[in-house]
């Protein structure tokens, strides 16, 4: 019998009417499939908890408090709608109940030491998914589903880069089918923890924000599944973010390459790692809807479907920064660039895009807008010999800007396709900052100013997104 693993996010299980939902599903499914299941924390806890430890470090010594009322609160509801026998119940209160008081113990330590280090924001961020999976686990049970909840720290094999753990997957693979293997042979339904690890030692780290997709990907690519499907609260990926575009439609079919670049460039679909365990396995992924579960969704394979002339999406990341060194001495000056990024990397800075000008005269890239003073500073450091010698004039962020990523297969092979994005942006006034087109084929990102931003991405999307759309039908 095949394994389906299906991930639900934090609003697919952020109530009790919304777990109820879920779990219904998963029963559905169950029947006849093996399945695996993946939680995140209720919707909204994640950030919560984050508050109480941040607000702690900062000296308030009372909102973390307020915040584990909450906590307390919220799963105790959950709990009293989801779970009919007493039994479950007093076993679900103790276990909520034990996390909550690790929120305000550890709350309590970040209070006193006004710090809050970011392996004790894991622990505490850990709280939310595994206060979550032993009620959902238990609602399985009363559904007649045999079931249990595993946490992910048993599974998920990390380094301790805190808060964006790199995972181990030699040893995740081994302890994944070790120990989940067993209990889909016997039918038992895994409700495990998204979103977490642990180093080797036992210590807890995550996988960086919106992680759960990622923890679906990995688990769901060791135990061999057939296919992962992710649980949301909007029908499948969407051709732009309705809140630009009230005309986004959902697109059918992706493939992991075009994914990967949207969720990259800010389409808040999946976690940007997830599809990386599914490429080499082949492992299609579906996006689906846990409020509408009859709308088809999102299909995502390593099948390319490129439709000729068309882009499937247009997305936008905002919060980044434009930096540019510039200066005539930069020509057939060797290693340059090399410093410059070096410079960029020892900040930590995640690079997002680069162009160079032909000429050389000058190097612009993007990264995140709360690295870009200190990125700033750093190149001027690395290159201050440069900088006296006159051969670099300038090195500057811009934080007033946006990018904006067209995507679709083929984006390099297809003639036209530029022509028509930068025809759309002219005829709605915007002005392109850079361009960067060739380091993927998958897409075509620019640069624009941060106010440009709506009017670029609904005209791309109604005279490229859509019209193509049109043409290929
Ligand atoms: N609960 C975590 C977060 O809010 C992980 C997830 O939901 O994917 O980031
Ligand atoms: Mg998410």
């Amino acid at each position: 019998m095949p394994t389906l693993t299906l991930k639900f996010g934090g609003t697919s299980v952020g109530s009790a009417e919304a777990v109820a939902q879920a779990v219904d599903i998963v029963a559905g499914i169950a029947r006849n499939q093996r399945v695996l299941m993946i939680c995140s924390a209720m919707g909204g806890v994640t950030n919560l908890l984050i508050e109480g430890a941040q607000t702690a470090a900062a000296g308030d010594g009372a909102r973390y408090q307020a915040i584990a009322h909450m906590l307390r609160q919220k799963h105790e509801a959950a709990i009293r709608a989801l779970v009919d026998s007493d039994v479950e119940r007093i076993a679900l209160h103790d276990e909520v109940e034990a996390l909550v008081d690790e929120f305000e113990t550890l709350c309590y330590g970040i209070y006193v030491l006004r710090e809050a280090s970011s392996k004790a924001m894991d622990k505490v961020s850990s709280l939310g998914e595994r206060m979550c999976v032993p009620v959902v686990s238990a609602r399985l049970r009363q559904c007649g589903v045999p079931s249990c909840s595993v946490s992910a720290s048993r599974l998920v094999i990390t380094d301790d880069q805190f808060q964006n753990a790199g995972v181990l997957f030699e040893e995740t693979g081994a302890a994944v089918r070790r120990e989940l293997l067993p209990l889909l042979d016997q039918g038992v339904v895994p409700v495990v923890t998204g979103f977490i690890g642990a180093t080797r030692d036992g210590v807890v780290t995550t996988l960086g924000r919106g992680g759960s997709d990622y923890s679906a990907a990995l688990l769901g690519a060791y135990v061999d599944s057939a296919e992962v499907w992710i649980w949301t609260d909007v029908d499948g990926v969407m051709t732009t973010d309705p809140r630009l575009a009230p005309d986004a439609r959902v697109i059918p079919v992706l493939s992991y390459g075009e994914v990967g670049e949207m969720a990259y460039f800010g389409a808040k679909v999946l976690h940007a790692k997830t599809v990386q365990p599914l490429v080499e396995r082949g492992i299609p992924v579906r996006v689906k809807n846990t409020f509408n579960p009859a709308a088809e969704g999102t299909l995502i394979t390593r099948e390319e479907h490129a439709a000729p002339g068309t882009v499937k999406a247009v997305t936008a990341i905002g919060d980044v920064s434009l930096v540019t060194v510039a200066g005539r001495g930069m020509i057939g000056v060797p290693g340059i660039a090399a410093r410059t990024f070096s410079a960029v990397a020892k900040r930590q800075a995640n690079v997002l895009m680069i162009a160079q000008s032909s000429s050389e005269q000058s190097i612009c890239f993007v990264v995140p807008e709360a690295k870009s003073r200190e990125v700033v500073a750093a190149i001027k450091a690395e290159l201050e010999t440069e900088f006296g010698r006159q051969d670099i004039d300038r090195a500057w962020a811009d934080d007033d800007v946006e990018i904006i990523t067209v995507v679709g297969v083929g984006m390099l092979r297809q003639s036209g396709v530029a022509a028509r994005v930068f025809g759309a942006l002219g005829e709605a006034g915007v002005n392109i900052i850079a361009i960067v087109h060739g380091a993927s084929d998958y897409c075509v990102s620019m640069v624009v100013r941060a106010d440009d931003t709506p009017r670029a991405v609904r005209a791309i999307h109604k005279l490229v997104v859509l019209n193509g759309d049109a043409a290929a039908r």
